[in-house]
């Protein structure tokens, strides 16, 4: 079914809200966000005492994605940025975005989503039911004709305390990586580091020296999650929601970096909510999340960090550029333009690759790429690098390209005669 939504609700103004509202904005929808905080930067905005229901960082993170993997697709990170960011370059980053392209207007602080819930008419006008309660508490209904839940996945903390028979005799703290700010706060303890993923190891190296759910929603047996079994489309849409106006935003647990995956869904979303791209009918969808979920069962243990794994990222932003059509073609684009072409394939899968063509070109696109080995040399260098070997297209990079080409065409002869 084709829809035309024009009035966007956003909930949530993290790093997947921010590139949300961009992408409405980009494609003449009308989005309005809600953040339930004071600031927007979501998890990347560091506080000491962290709302129930919000995420954060401790003070010490590094992201573990490097700057130019962490780089929406159409707005670089500064070069004189570490090429693994603090939490507080990220933050000075997403500020810089959402100042570029006025994204801050569309934002309401201190406002949070209470209850999403379907009109009277959903069947006919797909539209959404949105209750807001902001700081005073004062509460306030609007009607929207979709939404995109940004609201992140990463503030409900995971304590499987049943794997620990005994534990409950134990007299110490236990607390969850989520409430961890400083090791100053452990000096002289014996410390258990239970868990060894990203926050785990940078937890235990410091101090060693000094879910699911989807709270405002009218939750019925669409909305619902078990281990190892994620119900959404494409990690977007729920297939029996029809029409498709509602999508949830990095949902996922990416192993690349969540601003490739935030900003491809949420330019992918769009272009559905436009009645651009269409879904397959639901029997379609159904059968497409079995087979990913059958494909996970094997690749991830039955655990609930492994509910929403994207086994494939590049795979999937390509799937999803593809439907927008902005994969870029490497073929005509080496014709034209062999040094980038080469680039690309050879190069890292970083986003600007995504604004070359189609909707939401960006001419900066193919500089962007040129100059990525550029912005991870300077923080080595000091600060300053010159960019004359990083950006020309010389001689020896023309024949190496026409070896290669030749190399390839010689491949596909063997292959089809
Ligand atoms: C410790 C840690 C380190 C990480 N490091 C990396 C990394 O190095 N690289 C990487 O790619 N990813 C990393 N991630 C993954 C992380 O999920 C993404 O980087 C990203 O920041 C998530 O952004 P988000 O906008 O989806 O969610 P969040 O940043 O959590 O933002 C969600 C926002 O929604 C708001 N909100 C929630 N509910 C409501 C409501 N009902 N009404 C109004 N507002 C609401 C919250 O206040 C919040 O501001 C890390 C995650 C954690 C927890």
């Amino acid at each position: 079914m084709k829809t035309m939504a024009k009035r966007v609700c956003i909930i949530g103004a993290g790093l997947s809200g921010l590139t949300t509202i961009k992408c409405c904005l980009d494609e003449g929808l009308e989005p309005t966000c809600f953040e339930m905080g004071d600031d927007m930067g979501g998890l990347w905005k560091y506080q000491e005492n962290v709302e129930e229901g919000r995420g954060n960082v401790f003070y010490s993170l590094i992201t573990n994605s490097s700057k130019e993997f962490m780089a929406y697709s159409d707005f670089p990170t500064p070069e004189n940025f570490p090429n693994f960011l603090a939490h507080t370059h990220m933050f000075q980053y997403l500020q810089a975005y959402a100042k570029e392209f006025k994204l801050n207007e569309r934002i309401h602080l201190k406002t949070k989503v209470e209850a999403v819930t379907k009109t009277a008419d959903f069947q006919s006008s797909g539209q959404w039911n949105v209750t807001t309660v902001d700081e005073n508490g004062i509460k306030n209904d609007m009607v929207f004709d979709a939404v995109m839940v940004c609201s992140g996945h990463n503030y409900n903390p995971n304590m499987p305390m049943d794997s620990f028979p005994g534990i409950e005799n134990f007299k110490g703290k236990i607390i969850h990586s989520k409430d961890y700010k400083k090791p100053s706060a452990y000096a002289g303890k014996n410390v258990l580091v239970i868990g060894f993923g990203n926050s785990g190891g940078d937890i235990a190296t410091e101090v060693s020296e000094h879910a699911s759910q989807f709270p405002f929603l009218e939750v019925d047996d669409t909305f619902t999650v078990r281990d190892n079994c994620n119900c959404l489309y494409k990690n977007v849409f729920l297939p029996k929601i029809q029409p498709p106006t509602i999508a949830f935003i990095n949902l996922v647990e990416a192993n690349v970096s969540a601003t490739s995956v935030c900003e491809m869904q949420s330019r992918w979303v769009t272009r559905i909510f436009k009645g651009l791209i269409s879904l397959p009918d639901e029997a379609e969808m159904l059968k497409e999340i079995s087979q990913e979920q059958e494909k996970n069962s094997h690749k991830f243990p039955n655990l609930k960090r492994h509910t929403i794994e994207i086994e494939d990222c590049p795979a999937y932003t390509d799937d999803l550029a593809s439907q927008i059509g902005v994969r870029p073609c490497l073929l005509p684009l080496f014709l034209k333009d062999p040094g980038l072409a080469l680039k690309i394939f050879f190069g890292p899968l970083t986003n600007y690759q995504y604004r070359l063509q189609g909707p939401g070109r960006w001419e900066g696109a193919a500089q962007a790429i040129r100059t990525q080995n550029h912005r991870v040399m300077v923080p080595f260098r000091g600060g300053s690098v010159t960019c004359s070997n990083t950006q020309g297209f010389g001689l020896v990079n023309l024949i190496v390209s026409l070896v290669l080409l030749a190399g390839c065409c010689l491949v596909v002869w063997f292959q089809t005669s």
